[in-house]
């Protein structure tokens, strides 16, 4: 029988999950995800945590909480850091003893890490250990190891070539989905959403943003969609010219998105941050400052796990029609 493991819909998910999926998959175990959050798991996982965590990762440790009688083993894989000197957010590093400390029957947890101060043969390491857990056969796992690679490379170039977010994309890679794209009007306004995957993308966290915006007729545009260039080892990368350098996995989501809005000419920017996000206010502070000396109107949206949604819902009617009216007086002077 094969081995059932667990995988959060939650933090990293948006980020990997195809390439997870295709390395486990192909090694023979059966995925299963958490389901889609509500506000029931995300009490749940607030009520295990102190209250100063950030949001995400009490959503996280709901996940982990739905998950724990469902299947053989969680994969909770620790990202350190994927290119050089850029580090993750410290809470990242802790959430394999986090969630063996707090959520109560959690099964056997799978840890791989990735840190690209280490090394290539550190990587082959950890993917090698992650492997034995279901063959002995190196080969086997090279080749579920090269598999998920491209797997990983095809999503990103898919979001960025199509205009897709991440929900999207994954719709399309493992179910097969076709996504019909919706042309561009041109009396539409764009909007940028600058903000961590695990915020925006996750429906109820961001309290449908997406959805409500594309439903108002609006053409949304997310970080993962900016245009990809090789980086130095030839991998598709994508490249913020605002960002000299990076310092932070997520000042490409949030930094690097607002820059990258304000040299197209948006018509808006929304940022979505997570209450209790240490970087997300600092981040977000530089992207209203980014879309102020362009003369692009700047909403910031911060999220908890109290957060009323009709508030969400006037803020942004409020938000398109201060835009559309503008676009009318401007229009009315010309
Ligand atoms: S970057 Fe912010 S939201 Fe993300 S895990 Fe760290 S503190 Fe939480």
């Amino acid at each position: 029988m094969s081995c059932k493991v667990g995988i959060p819909r939650a933090l990293l998910y948006y980020k990997y999950f195809p390439m997870w999926k295709a390395f486990l998959e192909k090694l023979g175990a059966e995925i299963i995800v958490s389901e889609n959050t509500n506000q029931k798991l995300i009490l749940q996982g607030a009520s295990l945590v102190v209250s100063d965590t950030c949001l995400p990762v009490k959503v996280f440790i709901g996940h982990v909480l739905s998950l724990s009688d469902k299947c053989d083993k969680l994969l909770i894989p620790v990202v350190r850091s994927t290119s050089e000197k850029v580090y993750n957010c410290s809470r990242f590093l802790a959430l394999p003893d986090l969630a063996r400390a707090v959520v109560p029957g959690v099964p056997p947890i799978l840890e791989i890490e990735f840190d690209y101060s280490r090394g290539k043969s550190y990587l082959y390491r950890q993917i090698y250990s992650l492997g034995k857990n279901f063959t002995i056969n190196p080969f086997k796992i090279k080749a579920a190891a090269l598999y998920a690679w491209e797997t990983h490379q095809r999503y990103h170039e898919i979001t960025a070539q199509q205009h897709l977010t991440r929900l999207e994309a994954i719709d399309l890679i493992h179910n097969g989905k076709s996504i019909t794209i919706k042309e561009t009007k041109n009396d539409g306004l764009t909007i940028g959403i600058a903000g961590h995957p695990y915020v925006l993308h996750d429906e109820q966290v961001s309290h449908n943003l997406i959805k409500r915006l594309k439903a108002a007729g609006v053409n949304i545009l997310t970080p993962e969609m900016a245009p990809e260039a090789p980086d130095s080892n030839g991998n598709g990368h994508t490249q913020f010219a605002g960002l000299a350098k990076n310092y932070w996995e997520s000042e490409e989501d949030v930094v690097g998105a607002g820059d990258w809005y304000t040299r197209i000419k948006v018509d808006g920017i929304i940022g979505i941050m997570a209450f209790a996000c240490g970087p997300d206010s600092m981040m977000m502070s530089l992207v209203q400052r980014q879309a102020h000396s362009a003369n692009i109107p700047f909403m910031s949206l911060t999220v908890e796990e109290h957060t009323a949604e009709a508030g969400i819902v006037t803020r942004i009617e409020a938000f398109l029609d201060m835009i559309h009216r503008a676009r009318r007086r401007n229009e009315q002077c010309v």
